[in-house]
């Protein structure tokens, strides 16, 4: 069966990505621009903190030339000759108060520097992260029939965050390296260009071979991730499918799946591994071959008093060490370099994901309506409608009307189309020809937001928010009264166990809360919709879940709520719609029949078949009747396996 299968490395964002050009300038200039601020704070910032990082080695080398060996009379670059001091202890003082205020200015400075790329990265990621929700919330059910959660969920938190690593941490190292080799380099250009070339010829060595590294590695690291997700699609799989494991006995069969996968994951992984492992050392052998250089060529030097080889001039203690420091102080942030490629494209990759789901107009809901929708009798007419999901026909020629206050009950065999047609009332999915209208206003004329107002919805599965008991009942009318709320669960009859609930209207339910029996879910779910009172009423099979007793409770506080308020209701149990004003029967997405409960008796078609093998006459039905529901069967059950 195909739901055990892992998920498949296609990406279902493919097609939105392609149409993203750009996704880090637009991040950049589009999102970036209103914290210009903090983001030139923190280049500032960055630029000052590492240079002053510079100053004591350069004092350093000052101070062995001219204090301790006094070979070079004391001057500090950039600073006329008439401000320092003459007699060497105030000269020696001075180069350890400067070390020092180099020291506590270069705190202050990374401090800024560290809150400026922080906030311009956090606030980014915040303004992305709402903007990306705000427009998938836009977007039509189709779209959400064909992803998992799963995927939006992972470019709402892991895209998002990818984006923070790179404006934090990347811009950062980006800034770091880049003044570093500048002013490392122009410094060491100045004290002794020669020496300089030779200090600076592992730069390019280190460049070049940490890019081969980050290309070799890429490719390894995407294995990875996709051997990642092999593991976690398993182990999900297997930790909701806990029961069925357990009750067949095999525990040892999924085990060795698991191992499986586990081990393509270290396998794969073990690949990535032994290069990364081969990367520092590396490092460190050009790193170090430079250093030798550079020691052996500046050592000569020094000690020769003249250029080695074609090297000419003098070289002083100082300045040897200084570059001898300095080129080591460059290795850390090249090694950098790799990194930073890699945490731009992977933040390129997630900024093509936000953008290609923020671009996503095709699945947007059209709210072409701008008037609102004004609800006089509730009167509601479907006029010759067709549906299809993506190409598959599912209603055809859906003509019937209900007169304002009525009920009208939809009936049919599992997959008739019954919770399509309400669907389509509620504008999740337009027709693809025909028209509802409500009161005689056509509901694609109008405003979504009215015609949701106007609805009130009890469904099949009442999904409970995280929250309390009286959030839930009062989610959509948040200004409602404490007395309203508890006049709403006692019509509903729920408020007799919402008061056993150990925190009363106070408790917390839904996913990490309380958990509630489908029957104290629909009450809730139906004290909602009478809280809102709403002019029309949808109940897509509301008492399905339930046990009969509680269905006799539900269906008691529902006769409240329907009485005068134009309900429609789709029932399995044929005995809570028997008294409905009119039954539409559906097969294969059409009507075959409709009327009263005694008049589809009496005329001996599906409905009164349907009833029958409610009533638990089945040996008296025709056999053409089993048929149809054997082939009804089949259909449905070769589409799920799809
Ligand atoms: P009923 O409520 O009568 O059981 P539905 O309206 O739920 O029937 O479904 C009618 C048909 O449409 C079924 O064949 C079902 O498989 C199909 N269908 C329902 N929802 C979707 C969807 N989101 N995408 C594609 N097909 C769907």
């Amino acid at each position: 069966m195909s739901s055990i299968e892992p998920a498949s490395d296609d990406d279902p964002f493919e097609a939105q990505r392609e149409r993203v050009d750009n996704p880090m300038a637009r991040l950049v200039g589009e999102y970036g621009r209103p914290y210009w601020l903090s983001v030139t704070l923190g280049i500032l910032a960055s630029l000052a903190a590492r240079l002053l990082d510079l100053l004591p080695v350069i004092l350093l080398g000052v101070a062995i030339d001219s204090l301790f060996q006094r070979v070079e009379p004391f001057e500090l670059p950039l600073v006329p000759q008439a401000w320092l001091p003459s007699t060497p202890i105030d000269q020696f003082a001075l180069v350890v108060g400067l070390i020092a205020a180099a020291f506590i200015t270069g705190a202050a400075f990374h401090w800024l520097r560290n809150y400026g790329f922080n906030a311009f990265a956090q606030d980014i990621q915040h303004d992305v992260r709402t903007d990306t929700y705000d427009t998938m919330q836009q977007l039509d059910m189709g779209f959400f029939a064909d992803k998992q959660t799963g995927e939006l969920m992972s470019i709402l938190s892991n895209d998002v965050n990818q984006l923070e690593r790179f404006l934090n941490d990347g811009l950062n190292s980006a800034f770091r390296l880049a003044v570093m080799v500048v002013a490392i380099a122009a410094y060491l250009v100045y004290l002794n260009p020669q020496l300089a070339v030779v200090a600076l010829s592992p730069v390019p060595l280190i460049a070049i071979f940490t890019y081969i590294f980050v290309k070799t590695i890429q490719p390894k690291y995407a294995a990875v991730r996709s051997s990642v997700g092999d593991v976690n699609s398993r182990l999900e799989n297997n930790l909701g499918g806990i029961q069925v494991i357990k009750s067949s006995n095999t525990e040892a069969f999924e085990s060795g799946r698991v191992d499986d996968v586990s081990r393509d994951y270290y396998e794969t992984n073990w690949g990535a591994i032994t290069i990364r492992i081969r990367f520092f050392p590396g490092l460190q052998l050009i790193s170090g071959a430079g250093f030798i250089l550079t020691f052996l060529v500046g050592g000569l030097w020094v000690f020769s008093g003249s250029g080695p080889g074609p090297f000419t001039g003098a070289l002083s203690t100082g300045e040897f060490v200084v570059f001898i420091l300095f080129t080591q102080q460059l290795v850390w942030p090249m090694a950098q370099f790799g990194q930073i490629i890699n945490m731009y494209q992977r933040a390129e990759a997630s900024a093509e994901r936000i953008f290609g789901l923020m671009d996503e107009t095709d699945a947007l809901e059209d709210d072409t309506g701008s008037d609102d929708l004004v609800v006089d009798d509730g009167q509601v007419a479907y006029d010759d409608v067709r549906f299809s999901y993506d190409d598959e026909p599912v209603l055809d020629d859906i003509s019937f009307s209900v007169d304002g206050g009525d009920t009208l009950a939809l009936v049919g065999p599992t997959g008739a189309g019954k919770s399509t047609v309400l669907k389509l009332l509620l504008r999740l999915y337009d027709p693809d020809g025909g028209a509802i209208r409500i009161d005689g206003q056509d509901i694609q004329s109008v405003s979504r937001t009215s015609l949701r107002q106007a609805i009130g919805y009890v469904g099949q599965e009442s999904y409970l928010f995280y929250g309390t008991v009286r959030d839930n009942i009062a989610y959509g009318s948040f200004d409602a009264s404490d007395a309203d709320i508890r006049a709403a669960a006692e019509a509903a009859e729920a408020h007799d166990f919402i008061q056993n609930l150990p925190d009363g209207y106070e408790t917390m339910v839904g996913e990490r809360g309380v958990k509630l029996s489908g029957g104290q879910r629909q009450r809730i779910a139906i004290a909602r919709a009478i809280l809102e009172d709403p002019a029309l009423l949808v109940l897509d099979e509301a008492t399905s879940d339930v046990d009969t007793e509680t269905e006799m409770l539900i269906q008691r506080s529902l006769d409240d709520l329907t009485t005068d308020r134009t309900t429609f209701a789709i029932a399995h149990r044929l005995s809570t719609i028997k008294d409905a004003d009119r039954i539409v029967v559906l097969e294969d997405g059409r009507i075959v029949e409709h009327g009263s409960h005694e008049e589809l008796l009496r005329a001996d078609g599906l409905y009164a078949h349907l009833w029958g093998v409610q009533a638990g006459e089945i040996d008296s039905l025709p056999q053409a009747f089993i048929d149809r529901a054997t082939q009804r069967q089949a259909r449905t059950e070769t589409a799920e396996d799809d």
